[in-house]
């Protein structure tokens, strides 16, 4: 059983030194507990705020510990009634091969789980509760419909478009009658993915130019929702390109998370006034009220490919911190997993 320990709080970009991949007993399982054997582990932008000490609304990883994420495995011994070896189950424990956890905090998926989930296995690999029905996608729709109130006819800019979150923040605006998406991304091939099989009306490659710029050429009449996943220049750019009655919706701010000082804020906010815009933060850990509806409304999208995702997959535990890694690259299309 490897797992992967937190040694240092990483200071700027993480580096190799501040983690170890130890190898450690399988865990016992104890009464109410199930061991689950891992098949696909999540890695994801906000575990960088957990390497760090500073409060956050997760608690930071613990020094010389196994650290956590999502997880998807099949359970291999179980003391807890309701779960039999060979179901498979999402839970927390992710970041190592074997965990032992208390069964109310697994949630069966797959094939064996409760039938509340009615969509059709085959079309939905296990990896995808990770993200294109799990976290991720939750999170784009919580924060597209409820945080930025997206309407039909609404001219929405995305960034991290071609990310997990932002691929699919699009292509449900679009499902839903936006009248313009704009997608930004970090390469050309992803731009060209965004608009060629995910069916944004318009996207650019932010490195290409600066960002005010092209948003503006992308929407010469301003945008009506702006889904933040990035900060920085992109923020700044869609408070100048806003609406009236705009919103935005501060998902994540990608583009600060190594920094080692506060980015400066946006120059421009007193166009919030003109607008009567409205920005908020939201996370998706206050919106799983909606996951019923998430999973009943993106599910046979995803199943019949009216949404379409990728991921990226990356195989064995010993590359998870790679991964994890090349999220903050941008090394990603769609969801970054890890296959075990
Ligand atoms: P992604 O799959 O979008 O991966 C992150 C992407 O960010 C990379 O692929 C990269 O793509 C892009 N990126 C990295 N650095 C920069 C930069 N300096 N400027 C612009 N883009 C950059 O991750 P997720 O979909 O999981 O997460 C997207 C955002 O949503 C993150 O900010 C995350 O923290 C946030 N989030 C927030 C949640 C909440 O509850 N509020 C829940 C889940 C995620 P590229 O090649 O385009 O640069």
């Amino acid at each position: 059983n490897r797992e992967w320990h937190l040694l240092s709080r990483p200071v700027g970009w993480p580096k190799p030194e501040d983690f170890a991949l130890v190898e450690a007993p399988v865990p016992a399982v104890g009464e109410g507990q199930v061991l689950v054997r891992n098949k696909y582990l999540s890695v994801d932008p906000y575990m960088r705020g957990r390497m760090s000490a500073a409060k956050s609304y997760a608690a930071p990883f613990e020094l010389g510990k196994v650290m956590q994420g999502g997880a998807v495995g099949e359970v291999i011994e179980s003391r807890a009634e309701g779960f039999a070896v060979g179901d498979h189950v999402l839970h927390f424990l992710g970041w190592r091969e074997y965990a032992a956890l208390d069964a109310k905090n697994a949630v069966k998926v797959g094939p064996t789980a409760v039938p509340s989930v009615k969509v059709d296995p085959e079309a939905v690999p296990l990896s995808t509760y990770l993200g294109v029905l799990g976290m991720t996608g939750l999170t784009a729709y919580a924060g597209l419909l409820r945080t930025a109130s997206f309407k039909e006819g609404d001219v929405v800019f995305v960034s991290g478009a071609a990310g997990a979150v932002g691929s699919q923040v699009g292509q449900i605006a679009k499902l839903k009658g936006a009248s313009r998406v704009i997608g930004s991304a970090g390469s050309d091939e992803k731009v060209k993915l965004l608009v060629e099989e995910y069916g944004f009306d318009a996207a650019f490659n932010y490195k290409s130019g600066p960002v005010d710029e092209q948003l503006r050429e992308a929407a010469p009449d301003g945008i009506d929702v702006y889904f933040d996943n990035v900060g920085g220049d992109h923020l700044e750019a869609a408070i100048g390109s806003l609406n009236l009655n705009g919103r935005i919706a501060i998902c994540g701010m990608i583009s600060v998370y190594n920094n080692t000082e506060p980015a400066p804020g946006p120059k421009n906010l007193a166009r919030l006034i003109q607008t009567r815009g409205r920005m908020e933060g939201f996370l998706v850990g206050d919106h799983y009220d909606l996951q019923p509806q998430f999973v009943q409304e993106v599910g046979p999208w995803v199943a019949s490919g009216a949404l379409k995702y990728r991921e990226t997959v990356v195989e064995g535990v010993e590359n998870t911190l790679d991964a994890f890694l090349g999220v903050l690259r941008g090394d990603n299309t769609g969801k970054m997993i890890v296959k075990l």
